[in-house]
């Protein structure tokens, strides 16, 4: 049996595991065998995921155990994307695969509140536009990556060279506002300076040709 591991999906199939050592005696010891073997190629493969910590034998062995099961062999080599195990269970043997799904292994996306907009840039904002009093608004915060290239190509046709229009807008995927982490203001730009200054909000300018783009300071670029 081969799978693609997502971390849901994971999850999903771990819990599964645990339940099969309590199946009835019906199942047949095969069917148990190879939910032993899933199990252990799972847990295995995720041992290369972010959260892993690449011992990716010692795990398949503890959960071919949890089901009942022993580990015959764990084809797990460190750091690979794809496990193979055997394992037996009393006469029955069973061999699972498991691939981990390359997107599991990018970073966690930052947690972003409702309009997809960092939790702390969205207080900050919202302090801000408070104390301003409908001086200063918000134009642009979050974009989703399809809005960021229209947004790029709309810039390559007005400065009509790439290199221009990366000055002025980021590509798809590089734009600190697709991560929820910035936000263009319209309105009274000094007085927001001002403010941010005297409520110690969280804000900042880092690009000095764009005076209305302010990003969350604890950012992580
Ligand atoms: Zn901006």
């Amino acid at each position: 049996m081969s799978v693609v591991v997502s971390c849901v999906a994971l999850a999903l199939a771990l819990i599964l595991g645990g339940y099969a050592g309590r199946l009835s005696t019906a199942a047949t010891l095969e069917a148990r065998a190879q939910l032993a073997a899933d199990a252990a190629a799972l847990a295995a493969v995720a041992e290369s995921g972010p959260y892993g910590r690449a011992s990716h034998e010692t795990v398949a062995r503890r959960f071919a155990r949890s089901n009942g099961a022993r580990l015959l062999r764990c084809w797990c080599e460190p750091g690979t994307t794809s496990v193979q195990v055997r394992v037996a269970l009393g006469d029955a043997t069973a061999e699972a695969r498991a691939v981990l799904d390359p997107a599991a292994l990018s970073p966690p996306p930052p947690i972003v509140g409702t309009g997809g907009m960092h939790p702390l840039l969205e207080d900050a904002l919202d302090r801000l536009m408070r104390a301003a009093d409908g001086s200063v608004w918000l134009n642009s915060g979050y974009r989703s990556p399809e809005r960021q290239a229209v947004l790029w190509q709309e810039a390559l046709e007005k400065y009509g060279d790439p290199e221009r229009a990366d000055d002025w807008v980021a590509r798809p995927g590089d734009s600190m506002h697709q991560r929820g982490l910035a936000a263009d203001l319209g309105g009274d730009m000094a007085l927001a300076v001002q403010l941010i200054d005297r409520l110690h909000l969280p804000l900042h300018r880092p690009l000095p040709n764009e005076p209305w783009h302010f990003e969350l300071i604890s950012a992580h670029r």
